[in-house]
């Protein structure tokens, strides 16, 4: 029999399957806890479990999703790790140090079905979704990676792939991150980026309201339609409704993410065209120097021109950062994320 990845399991998954094993519910709560708190590397280490149930576990289940295959180093800090997956494929994760916060940025697909021009992982198509086991074990293997004098402080779902476009997993995977006895983040903590999925954006803020990131990247369907192609589906006028539907925590706002292509979304008519977009959310603006990758077809703007837009923003009383991306010489910034893709892209 398959063993069971038990890292799929939400708290209240995980009472049900003990339970149907013979043992006792609250023992689930002990396993949440040696898994995620005490980060067991084996079930030998769970001495307050009775040997009975360890050997049950050692015979029937999984502890690791996900293998760790290369990690590399920038020069900044930003570590980037590559995961292979039980069936071969690849996901990356990247933690970005910036005392006194450490942020992980997690996957949540192989692959992207949404193909925004400007993004390498978007160019490369689509595999699978990831399971809830690999969301949650990028988490686990960074921590134990970093030892216990470094602690992830922040999650951002902003790796490879669209959250969204996998609801159920991500969802179950904020379960076991938000969980008391499991990983223990709070929601205000997590941060969920999406193209703008009308629906699964108005699904979340009921389901599990953590923190939202919009790829915003134009502020007219027009443009927006030509550079992603989801805008076709959801236009910003839905959009922009979602997102002041959005249940927005207290002192928390939503991020708009806007990428500076040069020459095509760059210019002061169209930075006050998103202030107009904006107005009245509760919001605050992530401009992101487009990152370049091989073959594509877009630069980044010069300085003068990057700082003038921001400077429009600024001056209608909008708080808008540039971002510099982090670890772009090793390929760990944002749109660079193209997990062990090339050797495989026949398929
Ligand atoms: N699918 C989600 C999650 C990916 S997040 C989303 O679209 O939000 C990755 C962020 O990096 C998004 O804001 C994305 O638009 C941005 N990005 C993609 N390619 C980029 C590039 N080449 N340079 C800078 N930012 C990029």
């Amino acid at each position: 029999m398959e063993p069971v990845l038990v890292k799929n399991f939400t708290l209240p998954e995980l009472e049900a399957w003990v339970e149907s094993i013979g043992e006792r519910r609250f023992r689930a709560r002990q396993l949440f806890r040696n898994i995620y708190a005490r980060k067991v590397r084996s079930w030998g280490e769970c001495t307050d479990l009775s040997k009975l149930f360890r050997v049950q576990l050692e015979n029937g289940t999984r502890l690791d999703a996900l293998r760790l295959m290369e990690k590399r180093e920038a020069s900044d800090g930003t570590l980037k790790y590559l995961f292979g997956l039980q069936d071969g494929h690849t996901v990356e994760s990247v933690l970005i140090p910036d005392a006194p916060r450490h942020t992980l940025c997690i996957s949540s697909q192989v692959g992207c079905a949404f193909a925004c021009k400007f993004c390498l992982t978007g160019t490369l198509g689509f595999k699978r979704n990831l399971h809830t086991a690999e969301i949650v074990d990028q988490v686990c293997q960074v921590q134990i990676d970093l030892g216990i004098g470094t602690r992830i402080t922040n999650l951002v779902f902003m790796g490879m792939g669209e959250p969204l476009a996998n609801y159920d997993a991500v969802i179950r995977a904020i379960s076991v991150m938000t969980n008391p006895n499991g990983l223990a983040f709070s929601h205000r903590r997590i941060t969920l980026s999406t193209a703008g999925l009308v629906p699964g954006m108005a699904r979340l803020g009921q389901d599990s309201p953590v923190n939202l990131a919009v790829s915003l990247h134009a502020s007219d369907d027009a443009l927006r339609s030509r550079i992603m192609p989801i805008n076709r589906k959801y236009p910003l006028e839905s959009l922009m409704q979602a997102c002041r539907r959005y249940p927005v925590a207290p002192r928390k706002r939503i991020t708009f993410e806007y990428i500076l292509l040069d020459g095509i979304n760059d210019s002061p008519e169209q930075a006050r065209s998103l202030v107009k977009l904006i107005r009245g959310i509760r919001s605050k603006v992530n401009l992101i120097p487009f990152n370049p990758h091989p073959d594509s077809e877009y630069r980044r703007p010069p300085d003068e021109r990057i700082l003038a837009f921001q400077e429009v923003l600024q001056k209608a009383q909008i708080t808008a950062i540039i971002r510099q991306s982090r670890g772009r010489e090793i390929g760990a910034a944002c749109g660079q994320l193209a997990a062990g893709y090339g050797e495989d892209d026949e398929d």
